[in-house]
Protein backbone atom coordinates (compact mmCIF):
# COMPACT_ATOMS: atom_id res chain seq x y z
CA UNK A 1 0.00 0.00 0.00
CA UNK A 2 1.58 3.43 -0.82
CA UNK A 3 2.59 5.38 2.46
CA UNK A 4 0.84 8.75 0.63
CA UNK A 5 -2.67 7.41 0.04
CA UNK A 6 -5.32 9.93 1.85
CA UNK A 7 -6.66 7.75 5.20
CA UNK A 8 -9.97 8.74 6.36
CA UNK A 9 -10.04 5.53 8.90
CA UNK A 10 -7.01 3.40 10.27
CA UNK A 11 -7.16 0.59 8.02
CA UNK A 12 -6.49 -3.49 8.68
CA UNK A 13 -3.95 -3.32 6.03
CA UNK A 14 -1.69 -0.99 7.51
CA UNK A 15 0.54 -2.59 10.15
CA UNK A 16 1.68 0.13 12.85
CA UNK A 17 -0.59 3.08 12.36
CA UNK A 18 -0.64 5.47 15.12
CA UNK A 19 -4.10 5.35 15.84
CA UNK A 20 -4.22 1.78 16.45
CA UNK A 21 -4.40 0.94 20.47
CA UNK A 22 -2.11 -1.65 21.91
CA UNK A 23 -3.63 -4.78 23.49
CA UNK A 24 -2.53 -3.05 27.21
CA UNK A 25 -4.41 0.40 26.49
CA UNK A 26 -7.39 -1.51 25.40
CA UNK A 27 -7.78 -3.50 28.18
CA UNK A 28 -7.69 -0.63 30.73
CA UNK A 29 -10.01 1.50 28.56
CA UNK A 30 -12.84 -1.94 28.91
CA UNK A 31 -11.74 -1.81 32.64
CA UNK A 32 -12.75 1.89 32.99
CA UNK A 33 -15.79 1.54 31.19
CA UNK A 34 -16.97 -1.46 33.43
CA UNK A 35 -19.85 -1.59 36.07
CA UNK A 36 -19.56 -4.26 38.52
CA UNK A 37 -22.92 -6.30 39.00
CA UNK A 38 -24.16 -5.34 42.38
CA UNK A 39 -26.98 -7.83 42.58
CA UNK A 40 -26.42 -10.78 44.96
CA UNK A 41 -28.16 -14.31 45.56
CA UNK A 42 -27.99 -16.73 48.06
CA UNK A 43 -26.87 -20.30 46.69
CA UNK A 44 -26.46 -23.46 47.82
CA UNK A 45 -22.70 -24.65 48.98
CA UNK A 46 -22.61 -27.45 46.20
CA UNK A 47 -23.69 -24.47 43.48
CA UNK A 48 -21.22 -21.98 44.27
CA UNK A 49 -17.63 -23.48 42.51
CA UNK A 50 -16.75 -20.76 40.15
CA UNK A 51 -19.16 -18.08 41.45
CA UNK A 52 -17.25 -14.66 43.08
CA UNK A 53 -18.25 -14.24 46.50
CA UNK A 54 -20.77 -10.84 47.28
CA UNK A 55 -19.16 -10.18 50.72
CA UNK A 56 -16.65 -11.29 53.14
CA UNK A 57 -16.64 -14.22 55.01
CA UNK A 58 -15.57 -14.38 59.22
CA UNK A 59 -15.09 -17.07 60.62
CA UNK A 60 -17.94 -17.73 63.06
CA UNK A 61 -15.07 -20.23 65.11
CA UNK A 62 -11.61 -21.33 65.40
CA UNK A 63 -10.62 -24.42 62.62
CA UNK A 64 -9.62 -26.70 64.43
CA UNK A 65 -12.25 -25.84 66.76
CA UNK A 66 -10.20 -27.76 69.54
CA UNK A 67 -6.59 -28.87 70.19
CA UNK A 68 -6.26 -32.22 68.76
CA UNK A 69 -3.75 -35.04 68.15
CA UNK A 70 -2.35 -35.06 64.58
CA UNK A 71 -1.12 -38.79 64.94
CA UNK A 72 -2.33 -42.42 66.75
CA UNK A 73 -0.14 -42.51 69.73
CA UNK A 74 0.07 -41.29 73.61
CA UNK A 75 -0.84 -38.14 74.60
CA UNK A 76 1.40 -37.06 77.68
CA UNK A 77 2.72 -33.79 79.80
CA UNK A 78 5.71 -32.64 77.71
CA UNK A 79 7.64 -31.59 80.97
CA UNK A 80 7.30 -35.61 81.77
CA UNK A 81 9.15 -36.69 78.57
CA UNK A 82 12.85 -37.87 79.58
CA UNK A 83 15.93 -35.86 78.81
CA UNK A 84 17.93 -38.74 78.61
CA UNK A 85 17.37 -42.83 78.46
CA UNK A 86 13.54 -43.33 79.13
CA UNK A 87 10.30 -43.12 81.21
CA UNK A 88 7.55 -45.54 81.26
CA UNK A 89 3.80 -44.10 81.91
CA UNK A 90 0.96 -45.58 82.77
CA UNK A 91 -2.26 -45.74 80.59
CA UNK A 92 -5.01 -44.15 81.87
CA UNK A 93 -7.59 -43.93 78.79
CA UNK A 94 -8.39 -44.02 75.65
CA UNK A 95 -9.18 -40.75 73.65
CA UNK A 96 -11.34 -41.13 69.98
CA UNK A 97 -11.85 -38.45 67.70
CA UNK A 98 -15.12 -36.85 68.94
CA UNK A 99 -15.27 -37.64 72.19
CA UNK A 100 -13.62 -35.84 75.38
CA UNK A 101 -11.82 -37.25 77.94
CA UNK A 102 -12.40 -36.45 81.18
CA UNK A 103 -9.09 -37.69 83.13
CA UNK A 104 -6.07 -35.30 83.81
CA UNK A 105 -2.93 -36.54 82.65
CA UNK A 106 -0.71 -37.02 85.48
CA UNK A 107 3.61 -36.55 84.81
CA UNK A 108 3.72 -40.04 84.65
CA UNK A 109 0.68 -41.16 82.96
CA UNK A 110 -0.63 -41.13 79.29
CA UNK A 111 -3.46 -41.28 77.26
CA UNK A 112 -4.18 -43.71 74.11
CA UNK A 113 -4.93 -41.50 71.20
CA UNK A 114 -6.56 -41.44 68.14
CA UNK A 115 -5.62 -38.63 65.26
CA UNK A 116 -8.16 -35.58 65.32
CA UNK A 117 -9.19 -36.82 69.09
CA UNK A 118 -9.69 -33.59 71.14
CA UNK A 119 -5.98 -33.26 73.61
CA UNK A 120 -6.81 -34.64 77.28
CA UNK A 121 -6.70 -32.18 80.29
CA UNK A 122 -2.84 -31.66 81.22
CA UNK A 123 -1.48 -32.78 78.07
CA UNK A 124 -0.08 -31.13 75.38
CA UNK A 125 2.67 -33.72 73.63
CA UNK A 126 1.75 -37.21 71.03
CA UNK A 127 4.30 -39.56 70.53
CA UNK A 128 3.80 -41.39 67.84
CA UNK A 129 2.55 -45.21 68.52
CA UNK A 130 5.34 -46.60 66.32
CA UNK A 131 7.70 -44.99 68.53
CA UNK A 132 6.72 -46.44 71.90
CA UNK A 133 7.45 -49.51 73.78
CA UNK A 134 4.43 -51.64 75.49
CA UNK A 135 5.95 -52.68 78.51
CA UNK A 136 2.86 -55.28 80.09
CA UNK A 137 -0.87 -53.91 80.84
CA UNK A 138 -1.33 -50.60 80.63
CA UNK A 139 1.96 -49.33 80.50
CA UNK A 140 4.79 -48.02 77.70
CA UNK A 141 8.13 -46.85 77.53
CA UNK A 142 9.11 -43.62 75.80
CA UNK A 143 13.11 -42.98 74.92
CA UNK A 144 14.29 -39.39 75.00
CA UNK A 145 14.53 -37.74 71.08
CA UNK A 146 10.68 -36.64 71.72
CA UNK A 147 10.37 -32.62 71.93
CA UNK A 148 7.48 -30.94 74.13
CA UNK A 149 4.35 -29.77 72.40
CA UNK A 150 5.21 -32.43 69.05
CA UNK A 151 2.54 -33.89 66.70
CA UNK A 152 -0.33 -31.56 68.60
CA UNK A 153 -2.99 -29.65 66.23
CA UNK A 154 -3.72 -26.16 67.99
CA UNK A 155 -7.06 -24.77 68.29
CA UNK A 156 -7.51 -21.91 65.93
CA UNK A 157 -4.50 -22.78 64.08
CA UNK A 158 -5.44 -23.02 60.56
CA UNK A 159 -8.34 -20.03 60.82
CA UNK A 160 -8.77 -18.38 64.13
CA UNK A 161 -12.64 -17.64 65.11
CA UNK A 162 -12.67 -13.84 63.70
CA UNK A 163 -10.93 -13.60 61.41
CA UNK A 164 -11.58 -12.79 58.10
CA UNK A 165 -11.37 -16.32 55.94
CA UNK A 166 -12.27 -14.88 52.31
CA UNK A 167 -12.65 -11.07 51.08
CA UNK A 168 -15.32 -10.08 48.58
CA UNK A 169 -14.94 -10.79 45.11
CA UNK A 170 -13.25 -14.25 45.64
CA UNK A 171 -13.59 -16.63 43.36
CA UNK A 172 -14.62 -19.72 45.00
CA UNK A 173 -12.82 -22.97 44.17
CA UNK A 174 -13.16 -26.21 45.19
CA UNK A 175 -10.66 -25.81 48.39
CA UNK A 176 -12.57 -23.06 49.27
CA UNK A 177 -16.22 -24.67 49.20
CA UNK A 178 -14.14 -27.12 51.74
CA UNK A 179 -12.63 -24.47 53.56
CA UNK A 180 -16.38 -23.09 53.92
CA UNK A 181 -18.03 -26.32 54.67
CA UNK A 182 -15.61 -26.76 57.49
CA UNK A 183 -17.19 -23.54 59.04
CA UNK A 184 -20.73 -24.77 58.65
CA UNK A 185 -21.60 -22.68 55.99
CA UNK A 186 -24.58 -24.50 54.00
CA UNK A 187 -25.37 -21.32 51.87
CA UNK A 188 -23.17 -18.57 50.35
CA UNK A 189 -24.27 -14.98 49.32
CA UNK A 190 -22.80 -14.36 45.29
CA UNK A 191 -23.07 -11.75 42.84
CA UNK A 192 -25.48 -13.02 40.18
CA UNK A 193 -24.29 -14.46 37.39
CA UNK A 194 -23.79 -12.04 34.69
CA UNK A 195 -26.01 -12.22 31.14
CA UNK A 196 -24.77 -12.48 28.29
CA UNK A 197 -26.96 -11.80 24.86
CA UNK A 198 -24.60 -12.47 21.57
CA UNK A 199 -25.34 -12.92 18.07
CA UNK A 200 -24.04 -13.52 14.62
CA UNK A 201 -24.16 -10.60 11.93
CA UNK A 202 -23.61 -11.30 7.82
CA UNK A 203 -25.95 -12.27 5.04
CA UNK A 204 -23.46 -15.14 4.57
CA UNK A 205 -24.36 -16.91 7.82
CA UNK A 206 -26.73 -20.37 8.15
CA UNK A 207 -27.11 -21.80 11.37
CA UNK A 208 -26.11 -25.69 11.22
CA UNK A 209 -28.92 -28.01 9.99
CA UNK A 210 -29.87 -25.35 7.14
CA UNK A 211 -28.73 -26.43 3.86
CA UNK A 212 -26.03 -23.84 2.15
CA UNK A 213 -26.95 -22.00 -0.77
CA UNK A 214 -24.07 -20.18 -3.40
CA UNK A 215 -21.17 -18.32 -1.21
CA UNK A 216 -23.09 -19.08 2.29
CA UNK A 217 -21.11 -20.70 5.09
CA UNK A 218 -21.83 -22.33 8.26
CA UNK A 219 -22.16 -19.72 11.36
CA UNK A 220 -19.44 -21.22 13.84
CA UNK A 221 -18.67 -18.09 15.83
CA UNK A 222 -21.68 -18.55 17.75
CA UNK A 223 -20.68 -21.84 18.63
CA UNK A 224 -17.37 -21.23 19.76
CA UNK A 225 -18.76 -18.21 21.57
CA UNK A 226 -21.47 -20.35 23.15
CA UNK A 227 -18.90 -22.92 24.73
CA UNK A 228 -16.90 -20.41 25.76
CA UNK A 229 -19.20 -18.25 27.96
CA UNK A 230 -20.18 -21.70 29.27
CA UNK A 231 -17.11 -21.85 30.32
CA UNK A 232 -17.22 -18.47 31.84
CA UNK A 233 -20.35 -19.68 34.04
CA UNK A 234 -22.38 -16.98 32.91
CA UNK A 235 -26.26 -17.61 31.75
CA UNK A 236 -26.93 -17.09 27.58
CA UNK A 237 -29.04 -15.76 25.81
CA UNK A 238 -28.22 -16.63 21.82
CA UNK A 239 -30.30 -14.58 19.47
CA UNK A 240 -29.07 -16.78 16.52
CA UNK A 241 -27.98 -14.86 13.08
CA UNK A 242 -28.65 -11.45 12.21
CA UNK A 243 -29.07 -10.09 8.77
CA UNK A 244 -26.82 -7.54 7.40
CA UNK A 245 -30.00 -5.51 7.47
CA UNK A 246 -29.89 -2.33 9.91
CA UNK A 247 -33.25 -2.47 10.60
CA UNK A 248 -32.91 -6.04 11.67
CA UNK A 249 -29.59 -5.33 13.56
CA UNK A 250 -31.18 -1.81 15.57
CA UNK A 251 -34.06 -4.52 16.60
CA UNK A 252 -31.52 -7.31 18.00
CA UNK A 253 -29.52 -4.41 19.50
CA UNK A 254 -32.10 -3.72 21.21
CA UNK A 255 -33.77 -6.87 22.48
CA UNK A 256 -30.19 -7.69 23.89
CA UNK A 257 -29.74 -4.66 25.98
CA UNK A 258 -32.75 -5.01 27.30
CA UNK A 259 -32.07 -8.47 28.78
CA UNK A 260 -28.23 -8.13 28.69
CA UNK A 261 -25.43 -7.26 30.93
CA UNK A 262 -23.17 -7.60 28.43
CA UNK A 263 -23.87 -7.91 24.20
CA UNK A 264 -21.42 -10.07 22.17
CA UNK A 265 -21.80 -9.26 18.15
CA UNK A 266 -19.44 -11.08 15.56
CA UNK A 267 -19.22 -9.73 12.26
CA UNK A 268 -20.08 -6.29 10.41
CA UNK A 269 -16.95 -4.02 11.99
CA UNK A 270 -14.45 -3.96 9.66
CA UNK A 271 -15.08 -1.03 7.29
CA UNK A 272 -16.90 -3.23 4.56
CA UNK A 273 -20.23 -2.17 2.97
CA UNK A 274 -22.24 -3.94 4.90
CA UNK A 275 -20.49 -3.51 8.03
CA UNK A 276 -23.11 -1.62 9.84
CA UNK A 277 -22.49 -2.53 13.94
CA UNK A 278 -20.93 0.76 14.44
CA UNK A 279 -22.92 2.99 12.94
CA UNK A 280 -26.12 1.43 14.84
CA UNK A 281 -24.09 1.18 18.14
CA UNK A 282 -22.99 5.41 17.81
CA UNK A 283 -26.73 5.89 16.98
CA UNK A 284 -28.17 3.96 20.10
CA UNK A 285 -25.38 4.08 22.48
CA UNK A 286 -22.02 4.91 23.26
CA UNK A 287 -19.19 3.72 21.08
CA UNK A 288 -15.29 3.02 20.96
CA UNK A 289 -14.04 1.67 17.93
CA UNK A 290 -10.62 0.77 17.94
CA UNK A 291 -8.19 -0.66 15.54
CA UNK A 292 -5.96 -2.42 18.00
CA UNK A 293 -2.27 -2.83 16.96
CA UNK A 294 -2.47 -6.97 17.01
CA UNK A 295 -2.92 -10.04 14.97
CA UNK A 296 -5.28 -11.45 15.16
CA UNK A 297 -8.38 -9.46 15.84
CA UNK A 298 -7.43 -5.86 14.74
CA UNK A 299 -10.77 -4.38 14.80
CA UNK A 300 -13.07 -4.25 17.62
CA UNK A 301 -16.14 -2.12 18.55
CA UNK A 302 -16.31 -1.63 22.33
CA UNK A 303 -19.19 0.48 23.90
CA UNK A 304 -22.61 0.46 25.96
CA UNK A 305 -25.77 -0.20 25.05
CA UNK A 306 -28.09 1.34 27.58
CA UNK A 307 -27.05 -0.80 30.68
CA UNK A 308 -25.63 -3.50 28.59
CA UNK A 309 -21.60 -3.18 28.19
CA UNK A 310 -20.94 -4.26 24.04
CA UNK A 311 -18.00 -5.78 22.29
CA UNK A 312 -18.47 -6.20 18.70
CA UNK A 313 -16.01 -8.71 17.94
CA UNK A 314 -14.41 -9.60 14.02
CA UNK A 315 -16.00 -11.94 11.98
CA UNK A 316 -13.18 -14.23 11.08
CA UNK A 317 -13.48 -17.70 13.65
CA UNK A 318 -9.82 -17.07 14.67
CA UNK A 319 -10.44 -13.70 15.42
CA UNK A 320 -13.47 -14.21 17.58
CA UNK A 321 -12.01 -16.49 19.97
CA UNK A 322 -9.00 -14.65 20.36
CA UNK A 323 -10.58 -11.36 21.45
CA UNK A 324 -13.17 -13.12 23.52
CA UNK A 325 -10.53 -14.90 25.33
CA UNK A 326 -8.32 -11.46 25.94
CA UNK A 327 -11.15 -9.05 26.56
CA UNK A 328 -14.21 -10.28 26.95
CA UNK A 329 -13.76 -12.94 29.30
CA UNK A 330 -11.16 -11.17 32.21
CA UNK A 331 -14.65 -8.21 31.40
CA UNK A 332 -17.24 -11.04 31.97
CA UNK A 333 -15.29 -11.98 35.39
CA UNK A 334 -15.05 -8.30 37.26
CA UNK A 335 -18.28 -7.60 36.17
CA UNK A 336 -19.26 -10.81 38.28
CA UNK A 337 -17.64 -9.31 40.90
CA UNK A 338 -13.85 -10.64 40.49
CA UNK A 339 -10.55 -8.74 39.58
CA UNK A 340 -9.28 -8.91 35.98
CA UNK A 341 -7.60 -12.20 35.72
CA UNK A 342 -3.80 -12.39 35.16
CA UNK A 343 -3.12 -15.12 32.43
CA UNK A 344 -0.17 -17.88 33.11
CA UNK A 345 2.67 -17.10 31.18
CA UNK A 346 6.05 -19.53 30.96
CA UNK A 347 8.90 -19.33 28.99
CA UNK A 348 9.60 -22.30 26.49
CA UNK A 349 12.06 -22.72 23.45
CA UNK A 350 10.75 -21.95 19.96
CA UNK A 351 11.19 -25.37 17.74
CA UNK A 352 11.50 -22.59 14.61
CA UNK A 353 11.66 -19.19 13.47
CA UNK A 354 9.03 -16.59 13.96
CA UNK A 355 8.61 -14.23 11.65
CA UNK A 356 7.30 -10.90 12.68
CA UNK A 357 7.66 -7.40 12.03
CA UNK A 358 7.32 -4.68 15.43
CA UNK A 359 4.50 -3.05 15.61
CA UNK A 360 2.02 -4.72 16.97
CA UNK A 361 1.20 -7.53 19.39
CA UNK A 362 0.97 -11.35 18.09
CA UNK A 363 -0.79 -13.87 19.44
CA UNK A 364 0.53 -17.11 17.85
CA UNK A 365 -1.41 -20.52 17.85
CA UNK A 366 1.23 -22.80 19.55
CA UNK A 367 1.65 -26.52 20.54
CA UNK A 368 3.41 -26.32 23.71
CA UNK A 369 5.19 -29.65 24.49
CA UNK A 370 7.98 -31.23 27.24
CA UNK A 371 10.58 -32.26 25.12
CA UNK A 372 12.83 -35.46 25.78
CA UNK A 373 14.57 -33.66 28.54
CA UNK A 374 11.83 -32.44 29.83
CA UNK A 375 12.39 -28.31 28.55
CA UNK A 376 9.42 -26.45 27.84
CA UNK A 377 9.39 -26.54 23.91
CA UNK A 378 6.76 -24.45 21.64
CA UNK A 379 5.90 -24.18 18.12
CA UNK A 380 3.17 -22.94 15.63
CA UNK A 381 0.08 -25.14 15.60
CA UNK A 382 0.01 -24.52 11.62
CA UNK A 383 -1.22 -21.72 9.48
CA UNK A 384 -2.12 -18.87 10.86
CA UNK A 385 -4.65 -16.93 8.97
CA UNK A 386 -7.13 -15.36 10.76
CA UNK A 387 -10.06 -17.46 9.56
CA UNK A 388 -8.24 -20.99 10.14
CA UNK A 389 -9.89 -22.47 12.62
CA UNK A 390 -7.95 -25.91 12.28
CA UNK A 391 -4.72 -24.33 13.73
CA UNK A 392 -7.00 -23.25 16.78
CA UNK A 393 -8.14 -26.31 17.55
CA UNK A 394 -4.93 -28.07 17.29
CA UNK A 395 -3.66 -25.11 19.73
CA UNK A 396 -3.09 -25.43 23.31
CA UNK A 397 -1.41 -21.89 23.41
CA UNK A 398 -0.53 -18.91 22.32
CA UNK A 399 2.93 -17.97 21.63
CA UNK A 400 2.88 -13.88 22.75
CA UNK A 401 5.05 -11.83 20.27
CA UNK A 402 4.68 -8.07 21.80
CA UNK A 403 5.00 -5.55 20.15
CA UNK A 404 8.96 -4.61 19.79
CA UNK A 405 9.59 -8.46 18.61
CA UNK A 406 10.96 -8.69 16.02
CA UNK A 407 10.73 -11.91 14.65
CA UNK A 408 12.42 -15.19 16.91
CA UNK A 409 15.12 -17.43 16.31
CA UNK A 410 14.49 -21.21 16.79
CA UNK A 411 16.44 -21.72 19.84
CA UNK A 412 15.34 -18.23 21.43
CA UNK A 413 13.24 -18.44 24.59
CA UNK A 414 9.50 -17.13 24.05
CA UNK A 415 6.62 -16.44 26.13
CA UNK A 416 3.81 -18.61 26.14
CA UNK A 417 -0.24 -18.49 27.30
CA UNK A 418 -1.10 -21.71 27.55
CA UNK A 419 -4.75 -22.35 27.55
CA UNK A 420 -4.83 -24.43 30.67
CA UNK A 421 -2.46 -26.34 32.87
CA UNK A 422 -2.68 -29.58 31.41
CA UNK A 423 -0.66 -30.25 28.25
P1 LIG B 1 -16.92 -9.44 8.54
O1 LIG B 1 -16.13 -8.77 9.64
O2 LIG B 1 -18.37 -9.47 8.79
O3 LIG B 1 -16.56 -8.88 7.21
O4 LIG B 1 -16.43 -10.97 8.53
C1 LIG B 1 -15.09 -11.30 8.29
C2 LIG B 1 -14.98 -12.76 7.83
O5 LIG B 1 -15.45 -13.63 8.85
C3 LIG B 1 -15.82 -13.09 6.59
O6 LIG B 1 -15.09 -13.99 5.80
C4 LIG B 1 -17.05 -13.75 7.18
O7 LIG B 1 -17.67 -14.61 6.27
C5 LIG B 1 -16.48 -14.49 8.35
N1 LIG B 1 -17.50 -14.64 9.38
C6 LIG B 1 -18.23 -13.66 9.90
N2 LIG B 1 -19.08 -14.14 10.83
C7 LIG B 1 -18.88 -15.48 10.88
C8 LIG B 1 -19.46 -16.54 11.64
N3 LIG B 1 -20.42 -16.28 12.54
N4 LIG B 1 -19.01 -17.79 11.45
C9 LIG B 1 -18.04 -18.03 10.54
N5 LIG B 1 -17.45 -17.08 9.81
C10 LIG B 1 -17.86 -15.81 9.95
MG1 LIG C 1 -20.00 -9.61 7.65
Amino acid sequence: MSSDKVKTEPSCADASDPLSLTVEQARAAIRRKLIQIDDTQQVPIRSARGRFLAEDVVSPFDVPSHTNSAMDGYALKGTALPKLGSAQYRVIATALAGQTVEQVCGADECVRIMTGAPMPPGADTVVMQEQVESVGDQRIRIDARHRPGQNVRMAGEDIAAGSRVFTRGRKLSAADLGVLASLGFAELRVVRRPRVAFFSTGDELRSIGEVLGEGEIFDSNRYSLDAMLRESGVEILDLGVVRDDPIALQQAFETASRTADLVITSGGVSVGEADYTKQILSQAGEMDFWMLAMKPGRPLTFGRLDQALFFGLPGNPVAVMLTFQQFVRPALQMLAGGNWPVPLVVKACAKTALKKRPGRFEFVRGILSYDPQGQLVVGPSGAQGSGILTSMSRANCYILLDEACGGVEPGEQVSVEPFSTDL
